[in-house]
């Protein structure tokens, strides 16, 4: 809902007065009189989606964005080292802007930084490249195997090249040492801010890394947090087993489900599909959960009261999970969230007429997967046209929530609702309000069982935006006048 003529008057944080404008906003806190002229109000934007210590780590971090060669990195690295212990960390390196389109080798990075690990990894997360002194803490050779979901890279003659990729990156993850809590503090201060600024004021947290719990609920205790989180934990391996406090419900962070990965994703053709990929002749993805352990899981999640939230992308491993709910021995009595729901077998649309079946979009990752071309490649055009269905899934009733993947993409809530209602060449695309309910409405529901509403006596989580939304073509470009969280003004 967004109101254009709206008269409100809050007083120590509570709603005392609302009555029509004509023609503008005005905000009356504590006497202070705010006038906005073809301005909007609306509820606080709730992304469904992101990485939250992600958004903050990767902005302090080196980002390789922009390099367009292997030495060009280095300097990066050398003029704004950021460590991890002892470790170089750095982010965003991609092979296109590299010459030739060649993946980076530990060479260089070897005579730079000869005793110093390093770990860089690449814009989407997938793979990293770590140098000589790295793979010796790792124990990383040329010999080096891993299960199927992971491997190294290696050149002609065998050799390591310093390229970690999926699985092989992931199982490293936790022998980095980690942030001191300076450092995660003030990763933390960085991605709230950014969020608040762009009018989010409510998050849905996913792959809660269970190392960071004590910093989180300490952060939470000192009343640090301002928006709302609700983090989903790292669930793919036993360890969140080991937490006792789950769910946790603190005052603005609670833990409220657990993540999972069903398959993985279109870019490095491992998403699970149910036809090959058009590039890639007999690959058909790959499914990281038999029936069985998704099941399991399911089991361990319900009997906590802990949701599920799953990593779906290809149409193979969606169709499994639909199946193993349709099969599963109890009942369904929490929301299990299919996230990401790229690639979906239009005969199983209908199973998301189920209001505990939940559909988790991010509707950028359209825009950045098929502007390039990508998607059109890995799936073949008449694929890529019924991919991305938000239309087809809101007419068969799906809960549909949107969010942004951020640090992956920006957590811009208006890009991510432009994408939604204006992508070029997209069958899919949705109206203005049932994109702005994918992003307070229905997600607003989910986590409180209630809308949000206006009324005498509330405290409401408001913003004020500086478009009137009349030309929806624009509304990438909307900007945040005004945050109100609770009733009171965080920014104007
Ligand atoms: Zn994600």
């Amino acid at each position: 809902m967004i109101y254009n003529n709206i008269k409100i008057e809050l007083r120590n944080g509570v709603i005392s007065d609302i009555s029509p404008s004509e023609g503008k906003i005005v905000l009356i806190i504590d006497e202070q009189i705010h006038i906005f002229e073809e301005a909007s109000l609306s509820f606080g934007f709730i992304d469904s989606h992101l990485h939250f210590f992600g958004i903050g780590e990767v902005a302090l971090m080196p980002n390789f964005q922009t390099c367009n060669s292997e030495s060009e990195m280095i300097d990066l690295l050398k003029s704004q080292p950021f460590y991890r212990g002892d470790w170089l960390v750095g982010f965003g390196w991609n092979q296109e802007n590299l010459p030739d389109a060649k993946f980076p080798t530990k060479d260089l990075f070897d005579n730079a930084f000869p005793d110093t690990p390093i770990f860089l990894r690449r814009i989407d997360g997938h793979s990293a490249l770590i140098n000589s002194a790295a793979a010796r803490i790792l124990g990383i050779n040329d010999q080096s195997v891993f299960d199927r979901t992971g491997f190294i890279h290696k050149n002609e003659a065998g050799v390591f090249t310093g390229l970690l990729i999926d699985g092989a990156m992931t199982s490293v993850l936790d022998k980095i040492p980690l942030y001191s809590p300076e450092q995660i503090y003030k990763i933390l201060d960085y991605s709230q801010n950014l969020l608040l600024n762009l009018g989010i004021t409510e998050v849905v947290d996913m792959d809660f890394n269970p190392l960071l719990f004590q910093f989180f609920k300490k952060y939470d205790e000192d009343g640090k947090f301002i928006i709302k989180i609700h983090s989903f934990i790292q669930a793919q391996d036993d360890y969140w087993l080991k937490i006792n406090d789950l769910p946790y419900k603190g005052n603005n962070w609670n833990i409220i489900g657990i993540k999972l990965y069903m398959d993985g994703a279109i870019g490095s053709r491992s998403a699970a599909l149910l036809e090959e990929y058009s590039d890639d002749p007999n690959n058909f993805g790959l499914l990281l959960l038999d029936k069985t352990s998704l099941s399991n899981k399911i089991s361990q999640a319900f009997s906590r009261n802990l949701q599920v939230a799953i990593h779906s992308i290809g149409d193979r491993a969606t169709k499994i999970i639909l199946e193993t709910i349709n099969t599963y021995p109890n009942e369904i009595i929490l929301p299990i969230r299919i996230e990401h729901s790229q690639i979906i077998d239009q005969y199983d649309y209908h199973f998301f007429n189920n209001p505990n079946i939940i559909a988790s979009v991010q509707p950028i990752h359209y825009v950045s997967d098929t502007i390039n071309g990508m998607a059109q490649k890995r799936l073949g055009t008449l694929r890529v046209d019924n991919a991305y269905p938000w239309k087809s899934l809101l007419i068969n009733g799906s809960t549909m929530v949107a969010g942004s993947d951020a640090p992956i993409e920006s957590p811009n809530p208006f890009f991510g609702i432009d994408a939604l209602i204006n992508s070029a060449r997209h069958s899919e695309l949705v109206s203005i309000n049932q994109a702005i309910a994918s992003y307070i409405d229905i997600p607003y529901k989910l986590l409180h069982n209630t809308l949000p509403s206006l009324n005498i006596g509330s405290s409401p989580n408001i913003v004020i935006l500086d478009s009137s939304f009349k030309n929806t073509k624009s509304i990438a470009n909307t900007k945040v006048l005004a945050v109100i969280i609770n009733g009171i003004l965080i920014k104007i």
